[in-house]
């Protein structure tokens, strides 16, 4: 598994005040899955990903994330297993306003050390056309490409997604949901978290959210959807 949560809180705050923001969580993800975290707003879903991603630590319970115990790691391991081992995608892209497409994506290879060409990369999420494009010059849909083709271009083996297609129409949604899917594989887990249960079905596999305990854990409900079925 590449992904190994167990028993896993996480409290914000102290005392009477205190947060379970997750409670008890047990989730194993092996590479090449493609899993969606469903939840409503407030359910946990950013904490979960944070706590994956090493952004956040969990108050209870053993994390190891890619071979790596992150619930007991120093800060200077916490720093390599960022850089080595996960990359993010953000409802909001996220690109620096001021660099190129190439340029953005050249950072994440920078940031991981990887030998990725970035020209290449934005080809294979089919951006090959835009290299010197700036962010503003850029639809959503194109923005969001730019930052998963980042988040490929570190080479990193686990890919959180927040709500990537929160800012999108449907249709450019759609598209940029089969392009994640399609990165599940070679011994990359794809995790993203969202509230909309749409989504949720063209998912490998549900993992649904409430009030920080997961309450439900297998294929989506009548079965995995084909891309073409979804409407939101
Ligand atoms: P979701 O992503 O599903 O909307 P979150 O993980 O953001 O949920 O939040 C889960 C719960 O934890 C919510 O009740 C939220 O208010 C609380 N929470 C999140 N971050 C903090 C924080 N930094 N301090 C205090 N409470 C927090």
């Amino acid at each position: 598994m590449i992904i190994e949560l167990k028993d896993v809180t996480k409290r914000y705050g102290t005392g009477t005040v205190s947060v379970a923001a997750l409670h008890e969580v047990e989730l194993f993800v092996a590479p090449g899955e493609f899993v969606v975290v469903l939840g409503p707003s407030g359910s946990g879903k950013t904490t979960l990903l944070n706590v994956v991603g090493a952004l956040d630590t969990a108050t209870e319970g053993t994390v190891r994330v890619n071979g790596i115990d992150i619930s007991d790691a120093s800060r200077k391991e916490l720093f390599d297993f960022r850089r080595s081992s996960v990359s993010f995608i953000f409802q909001a892209f996220n690109l620096f306003p001021g660099l190129t497409a190439e340029e953005n994506v050249q950072f994440g290879v920078d940031a991981a050390g990887s030998d990725r060409d970035p020209g290449e990369v934005l080809e294979s999420v089919g951006l090959g056309d835009k290299l010197d494009r700036f962010p503003h010059e850029l639809s959503g849909g194109e923005q969001q490409r730019v930052a998963i083709a980042r988040a490929l271009a570190t080479g990193n083996p686990v890919m959180l997604a927040d709500e990537p297609t929160g800012e999108l129409d449907f249709q450019t949604g759609v598209q940029i949901l089969e392009l994640l899917q399609q990165q599940a594989g070679d011994g990359r887990a794809v995790l993203v978290v969202t509230h909309n249960r749409e989504i949720s079905r063209i998912a490998d596999r549900v993992v649904e959210l409430s009030s920080g305990r997961i309450v439900g854990d297998g294929p989506p409900q009548g079965g995995k959807a084909d891309v073409a079925d979804l409407h939101w």
